[in-house]
């Protein structure tokens, strides 16, 4: 087993954290060269969505992730990474790899409540903390994703087959459930 955590921008070191708890080898993708190595599945971590997006075609990694997502790679993308992942954002023209059927709203909570934590549960979890920085939250999903968590009756947790998606931050709260279901139940398919 073995992940890749995108490393261009953003809160990658905090992922590599968990995977390190969980004792998950790993390694960063900085440049294309990166991508000559083997993963069965990659992290998008949280940061700034259009540097991120901005970066990935500069260094010349987006198509050739895209590509991977498309034919199946497990991906897991937290904040930013969602936005990354997102077939529609409902206040941004901006599109990166528009891989999941989400319409995804970004600073969906505005400036006065930009950082805030709570606790919910995804799926059959509960009591999940939950960090939101500056998140975006889940308007609306096509038919085959399924919704894992919401607070306020916002969306905030979802999967479609190999992509799954969080508005908060489990790597910021020393919390390794949510890498572990995307480790068994995404990578490894035990359902
Ligand atoms: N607000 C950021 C964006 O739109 C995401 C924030 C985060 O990843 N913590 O890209």
């Amino acid at each position: 087993m073995r992940i890749a955590v995108l490393a261009v921008q953003g809160a990658f070191a905090e992922h590599e954290k968990i995977l390190d708890m969980l004792g998950i080898e790993h390694f960063e993708i900085r440049r294309k060269s990166d991508l000559e190595q083997y993963f069965d599945g990659l992290i998008l971590p949280g940061g700034e969505s259009t540097t991120m997006g901005k970066l990935l075609h500069d260094f010349d990694i987006f198509d050739t992730l895209k590509e991977k997502i498309e034919n199946g790679l497990p991906v897991f993308g937290t904040c930013a990474g969602m936005i990354l992942l997102a077939k529609n954002l409902t206040n941004d023209d901006t599109r990166h790899f528009a891989t999941m059927d989400i319409n995804v709203r970004r600073n969906a909570y505005g400036r006065q409540l930009g950082s805030f934590e709570t606790v919910s549960s995804f799926g059959d979890i509960s009591d999940v903390p939950m960090v939101f920085i500056r998140a975006p939250y889940i308007e609306s999903v096509g038919e085959n994703v399924k919704v894992l968590s919401t607070v306020d009756g916002n969306i905030v947790a979802a999967q479609q087959g190999n992509q799954l998606v969080t508005s908060f931050h489990p790597e910021l709260s020393d919390y390794t459930e949510i890498h572990r279901y995307f480790i068994e139940k995404i990578i490894k398919q035990n359902v």
